[in-house]
């Protein structure tokens, strides 16, 4: 005898029960077979909601019981020949009117009792049973209709009802003895005492047909799902799930217990009692291996066989002196709540003994606080119990499986995943078999930990990171274009995936969770992009809260800036180009890198200086090497270089301004480069990062211009007056600088404890004297690096390309 359940979503419709009929027809060819079936897929929550718009008073539940019928009869269409229809369909019409006739009391008494809710709850089952039976007749396939209220007896706990094995195993063997080959039977209902009905609590269609194999000794059940098996985590919520091809029965309860819904926990148990083998197939996928749920399960090498979570419970504590070394609190608590029907799901007693904590549905706390407050009303008065806390809006994440005893490291790797994502664990409970450990979180972090925790076990060859990047001017876009280019050898050759979940100009934002498909991004952001500000782009990207989320700020904008401390509060890194934060107040350089720190982030930003050259990262070596730097000095501007290394015998110094402008190497108005201030930035973050306290009115900064130029109302005007002023004193500098051999440039230094910028003669044998167009070169003097022989980098210091490499190598270190 074999035994096949099929749940709600295999029996959706018409196209799903077609394929039910194939693989019953391919799966039972020589045994007898009994299937069990759910109602149509959604049905129960349909009934439920009738009941209870009927128990309001309302009317409406009419609606709902016409969309049932018409779900029903579409159905019994598409199944059954047209000459067959009439009969089953008025059978079908039969049923629906005893419901009717149950929802039109509910809704004259406006009264619905646990045991009227299972009358009604019990059609779902009661009419697909009998519709499926009735297709298999019409294809010619014999089958009987088996109803479960008569073989299957309960107590009377209405909605979650106790099965009484003893009649039941005796009556199920009768039943069957003479079964014929096929046997339809639904799920899910059973009775009290033959004419009352009740129901095996939701999801219980699962749990039939385990009494049913257990009580006829099968050698397996078949549990038929809309997924490939036993997953690593909840697909809906991990899309990286995978199957479990084999899992002990104590692990697969756990899992269930602890929210994997595609098993009924209870249906476990009939099948390890009998040790028959569990298999979940998919009705979508019948060629899949499935999960096969049995004794000794071979290990794989997994530690964690999966992750499951619970969302929405609430935690009790119970605290005060009071229970400090005094023997059977724990008893008194939990018989208490006990005989109030609360089920406990998970319990943490400190070892201070000082408090306990335990989980319960939300839809108990009051049930379980009143029943509590009575039971230790006496302590309470004398304050050795404090009043009870009560926290609620909280999950649980349980990570599973036997192979994590004696296993060191599991639960740092737990902790770490989820520290790293900024997520605190509120409480904590791990049992003595170390089966499961389980950590209760905020409901709104549950998507996030169970990703987080799930990639720390399952994939800690891959590594995702998920990208917000915010400016799409040229650095952006060719950021966009580099990360397009190396997805997939980074996927590939190095374990990372990059998706980028969002970017944004400063008007408009693209969000798309599963990620931008960056070969039409643009075309994406411009039909889809919404009107979005930078403070509400930070607040979506909050709210979507995905783990190892990277903010890349491509912008030069101080309003953007001025978002960072918050964003890494979020525990979302943070990677950008613009300096503008590094070079703001001291105050806030350091509560960037607080902020960072405590929430266990990432704060880069490379091409602050010198663009793609690996001058911030070379720094930091040195210092944390325990290198002293002694001096700085560089030329740190592209487009001052441009005009230093043009202005000649030949080119006046303001021929060589205007060719710098006309190239694009300097601001529109080039005096925002001449006056030297970009560079004082950049040094100011220079000896920032060594240390020093600086604030921007530290450096002291002299500017290329005369002040009559600096003062000029507009670019005609600054045209005149370099020509008339800065061309001469320039030229005189010029030509003094060449007599000696040397040349001039602009240099930003730091020395003897003191930062500035200016222009400088520079020898042939300077390392800088050769530095041509936008080039940037820096050079370190430090104790190792002598004065002779400093640590010199140089490089194109300015451009889209580099800039934007710049950017992707330190979104990459973020994973380092
Ligand atoms: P049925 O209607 O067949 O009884 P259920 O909806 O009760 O199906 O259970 C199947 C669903 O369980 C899947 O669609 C999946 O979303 C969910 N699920 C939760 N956790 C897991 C897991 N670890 N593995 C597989 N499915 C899971
Ligand atoms: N139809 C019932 C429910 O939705 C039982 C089941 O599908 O297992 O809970
Ligand atoms: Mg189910």
């Amino acid at each position: 005898m074999k035994v096949l359940k099929f749940g709600g979503t295999s029996v959706q419709d018409a196209v799903q029960i077609k394929k039910v009929i194939e693989i019953v027809k391919s799966r039972c060819q020589d045994d007898k077979c009994i299937v069990v079936v759910s109602g149509l897929g959604g049905i129960t929550n349909r009934l439920i909601e009738a009941s209870r718009t009927a128990a309001s008073g309302s009317e409406n539940y009419k609606s709902i019981l016409l969309e049932i019928q018409t779900r029903h009869i579409d159905t019994i269409k598409q199944l059954i020949d047209i000459k067959e229809q009439s009969h089953v369909i008025a059978n079908v019409k039969v049923m629906l009117n005893e419901l009717d006739s149950a929802l039109f009391a509910a809704r004259t008494l406006y009264e619905l009792s646990p045991r009227s809710l299972d009358y009604t709850m019990s059609f779902g089952e009661r009419l697909s049973s009998y519709i499926i039976t009735q297709a298999f007749c019409n294809i010619g396939i014999e089958a009987q209709h088996a109803d479960s209220r008569s073989f299957i007896y309960t107590d009377r706990n209405f909605n979650n009802a106790k099965v009484n094995f003893d009649v039941t195993d005796a009556c199920i063997k009768k039943y069957f003895e003479d079964a014929p080959q096929l046997s339809i039977v639904p799920g899910f209902i059973a009775s009290h005492e033959n004419d009352e009905t009740t129901t095996l609590g939701r999801g219980g269609s699962d749990y039939t047909a385990a009494i049913i194999a257990a009580a006829l000794n099968c050698t397996e059940l078949e549990i038929w799902t809309d997924v490939d098996g036993m997953m690593t985590a909840d697909p809906r919520s991990v899309s990286k799930a995978m199957r479990i091809p084999e899992i002990s029965y104590s692990e697969a309860l756990e899992l269930s217990h602890f929210g994997a819904k595609v098993i009924y926990p209870q249906s476990l148990i009939p099948a390890l009692t009998k040790k028959i083998p569990i298999l979940i197939l998919n009705t979508n996928n019948p060629g899949s291996e499935g999960t096969k749920i049995h004794e000794h399960p071979k290990t794989n090498g997994q530690h964690v066989r999966g992750i499951s979570s619970i969302r929405n419970v609430s935690l009790i504590t119970i605290q005060g002196s009071g229970l400090f070394g005094v023997v059977g609190i724990a008893t008194r608590l939990f018989q208490t709540v006990a005989k109030k029907e609360v089920n406990v799901i998970l319990i943490t007693q400190g070892s201070s003994e000082h408090s306990i904590t335990f989980a319960v549905s939300p839809e108990d706390v009051i049930k379980a606080k009143e029943s509590i407050e009575l039971e230790f009303q006496l302590e309470m008065e004398l304050n050795h119990v404090d009043p009870l806390k009560i926290e609620n809006d909280l999950s649980i994440i349980a990570v599973v499986g036997e192979n994590m005893k004696n296993t060191p490291g599991i639960s740092a790797r737990l902790f770490s995943a989820l520290g790293k994502n900024g997520i605190s664990v509120i409480a904590t409970a791990q049992g003595a078999s170390e089966l499961n450990i389980s950590v209760v979180i905020s409901n709104k972090h549950e998507k996030k930990a169970l990703n987080a925790v799930h990639e720390a076990f399952f994939l800690s060859h891959i590594k995702t990171l998920n990208l917000f990047i915010a400016g799409i001017g040229v650095i952006g876009a060719t950021l966009l274009e580099q990360i397009k280019d190396h997805q997939e050898t980074l996927l590939k050759d190095n374990g990372i995936e990059l998706r980028v979940v969002g970017v944004a100009n400063s008007k408009k934002a693209l969000f798309v969770e599963k990620q931008i498909d960056l070969n039409c991004w643009r075309a994406e952001f411009d039909t889809h992009a919404v009107p979005m500000n930078t403070q509400s782009f930070v607040s979506k990207m909050q709210e979507l809260d995905l783990r190892n989320s990277v903010f890349v700020d491509n912008t030069a904008n101080k309003e953007v800036a001025d978002l960072y401390e918050m964003i890494l509060s979020s525990s979302i890194s943070v990677v950008t180009p613009n300096k503008i934060a590094n070079a703001s107040t001291y105050d806030y350089y350091k509560n960037i890198r607080k902020a960072a720190n405590r929430y266990g982030v990432q704060f880069l930003y490379e091409t602050n200086v010198g663009a793609g050259l690996p001058i911030i990262g070379t720094l930091k070596d040195l210092r944390n090497s325990g290198d002293k730097i002694l001096k700085i000095e560089a030329i740190l501007s592209g487009s001052l270089n441009y005009i230093f290394s043009t202005f000649s015998n030949k080119v006046s110094f303001l021929d060589a301004v205007k060719e710098a402008r006309e190239l694009g190497y300097t601001e529109p108005d080039p005096r925002l480069d001449l006056n030297g201030t970009d560079v004082a930035r950049k040094i100011l973050i220079l000896t920032r990062e060594i240390g020093y306290q600086f604030d921007l009115e530290d450096i002291s900064i002299n500017s290329c211009l005369t002040e009559m130029s600096r003062n000029a109302a507009s670019i005609e005007e600054l045209w005149e007056t370099i020509g008339k002023y800065d061309n001469p004193a320039m030229e005189e500098r010029r030509i003094a600088a060449e007599s000696k051999g040397c040349k001039l440039k602009y240099i930003a230094t730091f020395e003897d404890g003191k930062a500035y910028t200016s222009i400088k003669e520079v020898s042939a044998d300077h390392p800088f004297y050769n530095i041509k167009g936008s080039g940037n070169i820096i050079s370190f003097t430090t104790t190792r690096y002598k004065t002779n022989n400093p640590l010199v980098i140089t490089g194109p210091g300015a451009g889209a390309d580099v800039t934007a490499a710049g950017v992707f190598a330190d979104i990459l270190r973020i994973m380092a």
